[in-house]
């Protein structure tokens, strides 16, 4: 078993001070893969401290120092995704495949968008020719606190580092717990890289020791999260105190609205998307909003899919999903799939227990829900997991005001060839992202959310944004540069 109990703090792999052991479970065969360390007090503050002493230091450097690090850890990260695929799927349970290519692919990808951002950062900017002697600096919020989830590792550690590196901000990583073998690695490629001292911290711990430590903590300035609704208001409860800055990246109730006259490959891309990583990602597209015209032909598609849909473990090579993260997940799902029947929606796939022949792991049956109405608890609860709801409607206006009718704002998808149309609908639904036909968001694309989704955006320059003040001089001396 791996031994990974040590922490990282002031440039240097140290152990805990107050430290409680924690196995880290592998999802595919329920057994323990690694121990870790879930940090106290006494190690939140030796981190905050070292991030707190380096900051002046670093948020002064020259932005050019600060990219060129960024460049380095992205040539790290590339020579390591091989251990960085391997550790994602053993911690989280996503398919070999998927870990080697999207899951650590979101990585580079962002690292890269990151440093092309960068370049329309302006660091002192003039406000406008009527004020000559004004100008607005950026500069680093501080010290931050970034607290991460395990469904998509790197994608989400590195929409957080990097920015805030690029800022001058200096930092204390608290990863999920129940994946934190992913960030080990990334902390020896930001150990490699050079990363002065103190500049990056990583403690392990849970929400209710390190997660409540961090963001109550007088010397943090800002909390950047990405989890649970739930934690997300704790969070905001105990950052209130101390007046912290508080970016919440938080769950989703994604709606798919599919008109008659979509395109052919709608319906298999609405299903791939909604069961992809298991169902764990906060945008998936969970409730697919069908017109009715062709409503009950959808329901065949969608069955037949998920019934193909492969369920393996995670170590095999393959287009198959793998596992849920853990017994707490499966549990959750089970559940909102008995809720499912018992308020009425049809099963047309999957349904409760592990697929046939399987009697081991936290595997999930790929399950499709048709007739489900939008008070059901399976429209209205975020499941992660391969749960799929179909909901029929008559009218556009109806079909965006059950699009719009949850608490959550994230992502939702529009299906049709008609752009006048799509265009009304990207308009109108209450969501951060709009993603229609099947066109992924391009490079540089902030994501975040409204409402119970959250608050921040990240990726591009409104993720370097995020983690900036902006400060307004006067009487600013031209003739001294
Ligand atoms: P979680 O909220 O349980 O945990 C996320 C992180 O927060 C972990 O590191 C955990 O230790 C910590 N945490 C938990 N309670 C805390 C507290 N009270 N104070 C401080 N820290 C605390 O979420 P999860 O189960 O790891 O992740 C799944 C959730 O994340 C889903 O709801 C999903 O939609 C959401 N998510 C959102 C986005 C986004 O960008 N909007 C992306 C990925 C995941």
């Amino acid at each position: 078993m791996l031994d990974k109990r040590q922490f990282y703090i002031n440039g240097t792999w140290c152990d805990p001070m107050a430290g409680a052991d924690l196995e880290v479970i592998d999802p595919s065969t329920e057994e323990p893969c690694a121990v870790i360390s879930l940090g106290g007090a006494s190690d939140t503050d030796l981190a905050v401290a070292a991030a707190k002493d380096a900051l002046d230091d670093w948020m002064h450097t020259d932005p050019r120092t600060r990219r060129a690090l960024v460049e380095r850890i992205l040539e790290i990260y590339q020579k390591r995704a091989e251990d960085m695929a391997q550790a994602i799927s053993l911690e989280m349970g996503a398919p070999i495949d998927l870990a080697r290519g999207s899951q650590v692919g979101a990585g580079t990808w962002h690292i890269s968008n990151f440093i092309k951002a960068f370049e329309q950062v302006d660091f002192i900017a003039p406000l406008g020719d009527h004020a000559p002697e004004d100008r607005i600096i950026r500069e680093a919020v501080g010290v931050c606190a970034l607290i991460t989830p395990w469904n998509w590792p790197m994608n989400q550690v590195t929409l957080k580092v990097i920015p805030a590196l690029l800022a001058g901000c200096t930092m204390v990583l608290k990863p999920s717990e129940i994946a934190p073998l992913s960030s080990m690695i990334w902390t020896e490629i930001m150990d490699e890289a050079g990363t002065p001292r103190g500049v990056y911290n990583m403690v392990n711990g849970d929400g209710a020791g390190v997660g409540t430590q961090l963001s109550s903590h007088p010397d943090v300035d800002m909390v950047s999260f990405t989890g649970s609704s739930r934690a997300g208001r704790a969070i905001s409860i105990n950052a209130a105190e101390t007046l912290k800055r508080v970016h919440l990246e938080l769950g989703g109730k994604g709606a798919n609205i599919i008109f008659a006259d979509a395109d052919d490959r709608a319906v298999k891309r609405g299903v791939a998307h909604c069961f992809q990583n298991s169902g764990q990602s906060c945008n998936a597209p969970t409730r697919m909003l069908v017109e009715r015209s062709i409503y009950e032909e959808t329901i065949e598609a969608a069955r037949d899919l998920a019934e193909k849909t492969q369920v393996a473990a995670a170590s095999q090579p393959g287009k198959h999903i793998g596992p849920v993260v853990s017994q707490a997940q499966f549990d959750k799902i089970q559940d909102l799939i008995q809720k499912g029947m018992d308020e009425g929606a049809r099963l047309v796939a999957g349904g409760l227990g592990r697929p046939e022949g399987v009697n081991r792991g936290y595997f999930v049956r790929p399950t499709v829900f048709a007739d489900v109405n939008n008070d059901m608890s399976i429209a209205r609860e975020e499941i992660f997991g391969p749960v799929l709801s179909i909901l029929p409607f008559d009218t556009e206006a109806e079909a965006l005001r059950i699009a719009n009718d949850t608490v959550y704002g994230l992502t939702n998808y529009v299906q049709s060839t008609d752009g006048a149309r799509r265009n009304r609908l990207a308009r109108r639904l209450r969501s951060g992202m709009v993603e229609m036909n099947g066109k992924s968001r391009g490079a540089g694309a902030p994501f975040g959310g409204m409402k119970h989704s959250g608050n921040g955006r990240e990726g591009g320059v409104w993720g370097i944004e995020d983690f900036l003040e902006v400060k307004a001089v006067s009487g600013w001396a031209n003739e001294a540069g």
